[in-house]
Protein backbone atom coordinates (compact mmCIF):
# COMPACT_ATOMS: atom_id res chain seq x y z
CA UNK A 1 0.00 0.00 0.00
CA UNK A 2 1.31 3.34 -1.24
CA UNK A 3 0.71 5.85 1.79
CA UNK A 4 2.97 8.46 1.07
CA UNK A 5 2.68 9.76 -2.35
CA UNK A 6 5.39 12.39 -4.03
CA UNK A 7 3.71 13.63 -6.70
CA UNK A 8 6.22 15.83 -8.92
CA UNK A 9 5.65 18.90 -11.56
CA UNK A 10 2.24 19.14 -9.39
CA UNK A 11 1.38 22.57 -10.31
CA UNK A 12 1.26 21.91 -14.01
CA UNK A 13 -1.48 21.17 -16.22
CA UNK A 14 -1.48 17.23 -16.31
CA UNK A 15 0.02 17.28 -12.80
CA UNK A 16 -2.48 19.13 -11.53
CA UNK A 17 -5.17 16.64 -12.29
CA UNK A 18 -3.05 13.76 -11.25
CA UNK A 19 -2.66 15.69 -7.91
CA UNK A 20 -6.38 16.63 -7.99
CA UNK A 21 -7.61 12.90 -8.81
CA UNK A 22 -5.08 11.30 -5.86
CA UNK A 23 -6.18 14.23 -2.95
CA UNK A 24 -10.22 13.92 -3.29
CA UNK A 25 -10.73 9.69 -4.26
CA UNK A 26 -7.37 8.62 -1.62
CA UNK A 27 -8.31 10.44 1.52
CA UNK A 28 -6.24 8.28 3.37
CA UNK A 29 -2.96 8.73 1.15
CA UNK A 30 -0.83 11.90 1.87
CA UNK A 31 -0.03 13.57 -1.06
CA UNK A 32 3.07 15.60 -1.25
CA UNK A 33 3.27 17.86 -4.52
CA UNK A 34 6.78 19.37 -4.93
CA UNK A 35 6.58 21.80 -7.49
CA UNK A 36 9.62 24.53 -8.79
CA UNK A 37 6.95 26.92 -10.06
CA UNK A 38 8.72 27.29 -13.45
CA UNK A 39 6.19 29.44 -16.00
CA UNK A 40 4.43 26.35 -16.33
CA UNK A 41 4.07 25.93 -12.73
CA UNK A 42 0.37 27.30 -11.59
CA UNK A 43 -0.84 26.38 -7.84
CA UNK A 44 -4.48 28.28 -9.02
CA UNK A 45 -4.85 25.27 -10.65
CA UNK A 46 -5.36 23.62 -7.34
CA UNK A 47 -6.98 26.04 -5.57
CA UNK A 48 -10.07 24.28 -4.92
CA UNK A 49 -8.27 21.23 -2.95
CA UNK A 50 -5.24 23.37 -1.35
CA UNK A 51 -6.68 23.11 1.98
CA UNK A 52 -7.46 19.40 2.14
CA UNK A 53 -5.83 18.00 4.99
CA UNK A 54 -3.86 14.73 2.85
CA UNK A 55 -2.29 17.43 0.43
CA UNK A 56 1.29 19.67 1.28
CA UNK A 57 2.60 21.67 -1.09
CA UNK A 58 6.67 22.15 -1.41
CA UNK A 59 7.94 24.47 -3.88
CA UNK A 60 11.35 22.78 -5.02
CA UNK A 61 13.78 21.92 -8.31
CA UNK A 62 14.55 18.33 -8.45
CA UNK A 63 17.43 19.35 -10.14
CA UNK A 64 19.05 19.94 -6.56
CA UNK A 65 20.14 17.26 -4.89
CA UNK A 66 20.97 18.38 -1.63
CA UNK A 67 16.89 19.30 -1.39
CA UNK A 68 15.67 15.94 -2.82
CA UNK A 69 17.59 13.97 -0.49
CA UNK A 70 16.15 15.92 2.81
CA UNK A 71 13.10 15.65 1.32
CA UNK A 72 13.08 11.98 0.96
CA UNK A 73 14.93 11.81 4.20
CA UNK A 74 11.57 13.59 5.66
CA UNK A 75 8.52 12.32 3.88
CA UNK A 76 9.63 8.95 3.55
CA UNK A 77 7.60 8.49 0.78
CA UNK A 78 5.78 5.30 -0.35
CA UNK A 79 5.35 6.40 -3.98
CA UNK A 80 6.45 8.67 -6.50
CA UNK A 81 4.51 10.23 -9.41
CA UNK A 82 6.81 11.88 -11.71
CA UNK A 83 5.77 14.77 -13.97
CA UNK A 84 7.86 17.33 -13.48
CA UNK A 85 9.41 18.33 -16.71
CA UNK A 86 10.51 20.93 -19.19
CA UNK A 87 7.67 20.12 -21.40
CA UNK A 88 7.68 22.34 -24.76
CA UNK A 89 8.98 20.87 -27.72
CA UNK A 90 9.40 24.33 -29.62
CA UNK A 91 11.54 25.92 -26.68
CA UNK A 92 13.70 22.63 -26.42
CA UNK A 93 14.10 23.88 -30.20
CA UNK A 94 15.17 26.98 -28.36
CA UNK A 95 17.28 26.34 -25.36
CA UNK A 96 17.69 22.52 -25.29
CA UNK A 97 20.53 22.13 -21.95
CA UNK A 98 17.56 23.45 -19.83
CA UNK A 99 15.32 20.04 -20.99
CA UNK A 100 18.60 17.91 -20.44
CA UNK A 101 18.93 19.20 -17.24
CA UNK A 102 15.65 19.07 -15.83
CA UNK A 103 14.18 15.96 -17.44
CA UNK A 104 17.62 14.34 -17.67
CA UNK A 105 19.44 14.95 -14.62
CA UNK A 106 16.47 15.79 -12.80
CA UNK A 107 15.13 12.43 -13.37
CA UNK A 108 18.73 10.69 -11.95
CA UNK A 109 18.09 12.63 -9.24
CA UNK A 110 15.05 11.29 -8.30
CA UNK A 111 15.46 7.72 -9.04
CA UNK A 112 19.08 8.39 -6.93
CA UNK A 113 17.42 9.11 -3.75
CA UNK A 114 14.61 6.59 -4.00
CA UNK A 115 16.89 3.91 -4.55
CA UNK A 116 18.85 5.89 -1.16
CA UNK A 117 15.49 5.60 0.94
CA UNK A 118 14.15 2.37 -0.38
CA UNK A 119 17.03 0.07 -0.94
CA UNK A 120 16.60 -2.35 2.61
CA UNK A 121 13.21 -2.26 1.48
CA UNK A 122 11.50 -1.70 -1.80
CA UNK A 123 8.10 -3.06 -0.45
CA UNK A 124 5.07 -1.51 -1.37
CA UNK A 125 7.27 1.06 -3.53
CA UNK A 126 6.94 2.46 -6.46
CA UNK A 127 8.88 4.84 -8.84
CA UNK A 128 5.59 5.56 -11.97
CA UNK A 129 7.48 8.02 -14.32
CA UNK A 130 5.23 10.02 -16.63
CA UNK A 131 6.51 9.73 -20.17
CA UNK A 132 5.28 10.85 -24.07
CA UNK A 133 4.64 8.72 -26.97
CA UNK A 134 7.33 11.64 -28.42
CA UNK A 135 10.11 8.97 -27.53
CA UNK A 136 9.28 6.59 -30.41
CA UNK A 137 9.69 9.07 -32.93
CA UNK A 138 7.63 9.71 -36.14
CA UNK A 139 5.47 7.42 -38.16
CA UNK A 140 4.50 7.39 -41.35
CA UNK A 141 0.49 7.60 -42.66
CA UNK A 142 -0.52 3.89 -41.39
CA UNK A 143 0.65 1.82 -38.05
CA UNK A 144 0.77 2.52 -34.54
CA UNK A 145 3.40 2.96 -31.90
CA UNK A 146 2.98 0.06 -29.29
CA UNK A 147 5.46 -0.39 -26.41
CA UNK A 148 7.78 -3.05 -28.19
CA UNK A 149 8.71 0.20 -30.55
CA UNK A 150 12.23 1.32 -30.46
CA UNK A 151 13.20 4.47 -29.06
CA UNK A 152 13.59 7.12 -31.93
CA UNK A 153 13.25 10.89 -30.13
CA UNK A 154 14.14 13.54 -32.73
CA UNK A 155 13.51 16.69 -30.73
CA UNK A 156 15.24 17.79 -28.00
CA UNK A 157 12.39 17.58 -25.86
CA UNK A 158 11.67 14.12 -26.89
CA UNK A 159 15.32 13.01 -26.55
CA UNK A 160 15.37 14.09 -22.65
CA UNK A 161 12.31 12.07 -22.26
CA UNK A 162 13.32 9.12 -24.12
CA UNK A 163 17.07 9.31 -21.90
CA UNK A 164 14.90 9.65 -18.41
CA UNK A 165 13.18 6.57 -19.43
CA UNK A 166 16.02 4.62 -20.03
CA UNK A 167 17.41 5.94 -16.35
CA UNK A 168 14.31 5.14 -14.95
CA UNK A 169 14.50 1.01 -16.23
CA UNK A 170 18.45 1.01 -15.68
CA UNK A 171 17.40 1.58 -12.36
CA UNK A 172 15.09 -1.18 -12.41
CA UNK A 173 17.38 -3.56 -14.05
CA UNK A 174 20.77 -2.48 -12.07
CA UNK A 175 19.44 -1.75 -8.28
CA UNK A 176 15.77 -3.81 -8.79
CA UNK A 177 14.19 -0.40 -8.29
CA UNK A 178 10.17 -1.16 -8.65
CA UNK A 179 9.44 1.43 -11.46
CA UNK A 180 7.14 1.58 -14.23
CA UNK A 181 6.91 4.16 -17.39
CA UNK A 182 3.48 5.12 -19.09
CA UNK A 183 4.00 6.90 -22.66
CA UNK A 184 0.60 9.06 -23.32
CA UNK A 185 -0.28 10.75 -26.75
CA UNK A 186 -1.09 14.36 -26.23
CA UNK A 187 -3.21 15.92 -24.20
CA UNK A 188 -6.10 18.49 -23.84
CA UNK A 189 -8.42 20.05 -21.35
CA UNK A 190 -8.62 22.26 -18.35
CA UNK A 191 -5.58 24.49 -16.99
CA UNK A 192 -3.31 24.04 -20.20
CA UNK A 193 -0.81 26.67 -20.66
CA UNK A 194 -1.57 28.42 -23.83
CA UNK A 195 1.67 28.25 -25.44
CA UNK A 196 0.34 24.39 -26.73
CA UNK A 197 -1.88 24.59 -29.68
CA UNK A 198 -5.65 24.21 -28.15
CA UNK A 199 -4.91 26.74 -25.24
CA UNK A 200 -3.88 29.20 -28.21
CA UNK A 201 -5.70 28.90 -30.18
CA UNK A 202 -8.90 29.30 -27.77
CA UNK A 203 -6.95 32.30 -26.34
CA UNK A 204 -6.13 33.85 -29.59
CA UNK A 205 -9.84 33.40 -31.12
CA UNK A 206 -11.11 35.04 -28.34
CA UNK A 207 -9.22 37.88 -28.56
CA UNK A 208 -8.97 37.97 -32.89
CA UNK A 209 -5.67 37.35 -32.77
CA UNK A 210 -4.19 35.10 -35.88
CA UNK A 211 -4.20 31.43 -34.94
CA UNK A 212 -0.58 30.42 -35.80
CA UNK A 213 -0.36 26.83 -37.22
CA UNK A 214 3.07 24.78 -38.53
CA UNK A 215 3.14 24.36 -42.02
CA UNK A 216 -0.06 23.47 -43.76
CA UNK A 217 -1.21 21.81 -40.66
CA UNK A 218 -0.84 18.62 -41.88
CA UNK A 219 0.94 17.25 -39.15
CA UNK A 220 -1.35 14.64 -37.35
CA UNK A 221 -1.56 14.05 -33.05
CA UNK A 222 -3.51 11.55 -31.16
CA UNK A 223 -5.42 13.32 -28.60
CA UNK A 224 -6.39 11.97 -24.90
CA UNK A 225 -8.62 14.02 -22.55
CA UNK A 226 -6.70 15.53 -19.36
CA UNK A 227 -8.59 13.69 -17.10
CA UNK A 228 -8.73 10.10 -18.80
CA UNK A 229 -5.14 10.78 -18.74
CA UNK A 230 -5.15 11.07 -14.79
CA UNK A 231 -7.23 8.35 -14.82
CA UNK A 232 -5.14 6.19 -16.44
CA UNK A 233 -2.30 7.21 -14.13
CA UNK A 234 -4.36 6.26 -11.10
CA UNK A 235 -4.76 2.90 -12.81
CA UNK A 236 -1.56 1.87 -13.76
CA UNK A 237 -0.14 3.02 -10.32
CA UNK A 238 -1.85 0.87 -8.37
CA UNK A 239 -2.56 -1.93 -11.19
CA UNK A 240 -0.04 -2.36 -13.48
CA UNK A 241 2.70 -4.52 -13.40
CA UNK A 242 6.26 -3.28 -12.08
CA UNK A 243 9.03 -3.25 -14.75
CA UNK A 244 6.36 -2.60 -17.04
CA UNK A 245 5.57 0.34 -20.13
CA UNK A 246 1.95 1.17 -20.64
CA UNK A 247 0.82 3.46 -23.40
CA UNK A 248 -1.68 5.37 -23.06
CA UNK A 249 -3.57 7.19 -25.89
CA UNK A 250 -7.20 7.58 -27.13
CA UNK A 251 -7.07 5.98 -30.68
CA UNK A 252 -8.12 9.75 -31.77
CA UNK A 253 -6.12 10.74 -34.79
CA UNK A 254 -6.76 14.38 -36.30
CA UNK A 255 -4.47 16.55 -38.60
CA UNK A 256 -3.61 19.85 -37.02
CA UNK A 257 -5.71 21.80 -39.50
CA UNK A 258 -8.83 19.63 -39.29
CA UNK A 259 -8.45 19.70 -35.36
CA UNK A 260 -8.23 24.08 -35.97
CA UNK A 261 -11.10 23.98 -38.35
CA UNK A 262 -13.09 21.99 -35.72
CA UNK A 263 -11.92 24.62 -32.69
CA UNK A 264 -13.28 27.22 -35.24
CA UNK A 265 -16.59 25.99 -35.05
CA UNK A 266 -16.84 25.25 -31.26
CA UNK A 267 -15.58 28.47 -30.76
CA UNK A 268 -18.12 30.30 -33.45
CA UNK A 269 -20.99 28.48 -31.55
CA UNK A 270 -20.02 29.56 -28.54
CA UNK A 271 -19.21 33.20 -28.90
CA UNK A 272 -22.59 33.58 -30.95
CA UNK A 273 -20.36 34.44 -34.12
CA UNK A 274 -21.52 33.68 -37.60
CA UNK A 275 -20.36 30.28 -39.25
CA UNK A 276 -16.30 30.87 -40.40
CA UNK A 277 -15.86 33.87 -38.51
CA UNK A 278 -13.01 32.12 -36.43
CA UNK A 279 -11.74 30.40 -38.95
CA UNK A 280 -10.62 33.73 -41.09
CA UNK A 281 -7.95 34.09 -38.58
CA UNK A 282 -6.32 30.79 -39.16
CA UNK A 283 -2.27 31.79 -40.66
CA UNK A 284 0.16 29.31 -41.60
CA UNK A 285 3.38 29.87 -40.25
CA UNK A 286 6.99 28.33 -40.74
CA UNK A 287 7.17 24.78 -39.92
CA UNK A 288 8.51 23.61 -36.54
CA UNK A 289 12.12 22.35 -37.11
CA UNK A 290 12.28 18.47 -37.38
CA UNK A 291 8.53 18.70 -37.15
CA UNK A 292 7.52 15.24 -36.62
CA UNK A 293 4.70 13.95 -39.08
CA UNK A 294 2.30 11.32 -37.52
CA UNK A 295 2.03 10.08 -34.05
CA UNK A 296 -0.54 7.49 -32.73
CA UNK A 297 -0.74 4.95 -29.99
CA UNK A 298 -1.66 1.42 -29.49
CA UNK A 299 -3.06 1.48 -25.85
CA UNK A 300 -4.41 -2.15 -26.58
CA UNK A 301 -1.99 -3.51 -23.78
CA UNK A 302 -3.55 -1.11 -20.68
CA UNK A 303 -7.27 -1.67 -22.07
CA UNK A 304 -6.90 -5.35 -22.08
CA UNK A 305 -4.42 -5.90 -18.95
CA UNK A 306 -6.28 -3.42 -16.63
CA UNK A 307 -9.73 -2.86 -18.19
CA UNK A 308 -8.92 1.37 -18.92
CA UNK A 309 -10.56 3.37 -21.51
CA UNK A 310 -10.65 6.97 -22.55
CA UNK A 311 -14.31 7.97 -21.29
CA UNK A 312 -14.89 10.86 -23.61
CA UNK A 313 -15.36 11.43 -27.45
CA UNK A 314 -13.18 14.27 -28.64
CA UNK A 315 -16.00 16.49 -29.43
CA UNK A 316 -17.18 16.65 -26.32
CA UNK A 317 -13.91 17.14 -24.31
CA UNK A 318 -13.48 19.87 -26.49
CA UNK A 319 -16.47 21.79 -26.02
CA UNK A 320 -15.43 21.33 -21.76
CA UNK A 321 -12.45 22.51 -22.69
CA UNK A 322 -13.34 25.74 -24.24
CA UNK A 323 -16.44 26.31 -21.67
CA UNK A 324 -13.77 26.18 -18.98
CA UNK A 325 -11.23 28.45 -20.79
CA UNK A 326 -14.14 31.04 -21.75
CA UNK A 327 -15.49 30.59 -17.74
CA UNK A 328 -11.83 30.95 -16.44
CA UNK A 329 -10.78 34.52 -18.40
CA UNK A 330 -9.37 35.51 -15.24
CA UNK A 331 -6.74 32.25 -15.16
CA UNK A 332 -5.72 32.95 -19.06
CA UNK A 333 -5.32 36.76 -18.33
CA UNK A 334 -2.83 36.17 -15.44
CA UNK A 335 -0.91 32.93 -17.14
CA UNK A 336 -0.34 35.17 -20.67
CA UNK A 337 0.86 38.24 -19.23
CA UNK A 338 4.71 39.04 -18.87
CA UNK A 339 7.00 36.43 -19.93
CA UNK A 340 4.32 34.75 -21.89
CA UNK A 341 4.38 37.77 -24.38
CA UNK A 342 8.12 37.86 -24.96
CA UNK A 343 8.00 33.83 -25.81
CA UNK A 344 5.17 34.36 -27.90
CA UNK A 345 6.76 37.42 -29.62
CA UNK A 346 9.85 35.61 -30.11
CA UNK A 347 8.33 32.17 -31.21
CA UNK A 348 5.53 33.88 -34.17
CA UNK A 349 6.51 37.46 -34.38
CA UNK A 350 10.00 38.23 -35.06
CA UNK A 351 10.71 35.49 -37.95
P1 LIG B 1 3.71 21.34 -17.72
O1 LIG B 1 4.83 22.06 -18.41
O2 LIG B 1 2.34 21.91 -17.76
O3 LIG B 1 4.07 21.14 -16.17
C1 LIG B 1 5.36 20.81 -15.74
C2 LIG B 1 5.43 21.14 -14.27
O4 LIG B 1 6.75 20.77 -13.80
C3 LIG B 1 5.25 22.63 -13.96
O5 LIG B 1 4.36 22.80 -12.88
C4 LIG B 1 6.66 23.10 -13.58
O6 LIG B 1 6.67 24.16 -12.64
C5 LIG B 1 7.27 21.82 -13.00
N1 LIG B 1 8.72 21.81 -13.12
C6 LIG B 1 9.47 22.10 -14.21
N2 LIG B 1 10.77 22.01 -13.91
C7 LIG B 1 10.86 21.62 -12.61
C8 LIG B 1 11.94 21.34 -11.73
N3 LIG B 1 13.21 21.46 -12.14
N4 LIG B 1 11.65 20.96 -10.47
C9 LIG B 1 10.38 20.85 -10.04
N5 LIG B 1 9.31 21.12 -10.82
C10 LIG B 1 9.55 21.50 -12.10
O7 LIG B 1 3.75 19.87 -18.32
P2 LIG B 1 2.56 18.84 -18.58
O8 LIG B 1 2.06 19.06 -19.94
O9 LIG B 1 1.65 18.84 -17.43
O10 LIG B 1 3.39 17.48 -18.60
C11 LIG B 1 3.64 16.76 -17.39
C12 LIG B 1 4.44 15.53 -17.72
O11 LIG B 1 3.70 14.71 -18.63
C13 LIG B 1 5.78 15.82 -18.37
O12 LIG B 1 6.72 14.91 -17.85
C14 LIG B 1 5.52 15.56 -19.85
O13 LIG B 1 6.71 15.14 -20.48
C15 LIG B 1 4.50 14.45 -19.78
N6 LIG B 1 3.57 14.36 -20.92
C16 LIG B 1 2.90 15.47 -21.36
C17 LIG B 1 1.98 15.35 -22.39
C18 LIG B 1 1.16 16.53 -22.88
O14 LIG B 1 0.42 16.40 -23.86
N7 LIG B 1 1.22 17.68 -22.23
C19 LIG B 1 1.78 14.11 -23.01
C20 LIG B 1 2.49 13.00 -22.54
C21 LIG B 1 3.37 13.14 -21.49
Amino acid sequence: MHNTILITGGAGFIGSHVVRLFVNNYPHYQIVNLDALTYAGNLENLKDIKEKSNYTFVKGDITDEAFIDELFATYSFDGVIHLAAESHVDRSIMDPLAFIKTNVLGTAILLNAARKYWKDNYEGKLFYHVSTDEVYGSLGEEGFFTEETAYDPRSPYSASKASSDHFVMAYHHTYHLPAIISNCSNNYGSHHFPEKLIPLAIHNIKNNKPVPVYGKGENIRDWLFVEDHARAIDTIFHKGRVGETYNIGGFNEWKNIDLINLLCMVMDKKLSRPPGTSAKLITFVKDRAGHDLRYAIDATKLNKELGWEPSLQFEEGLEKTVDWYLSNEEWLENVTSGVYQEYYSDQYQKR
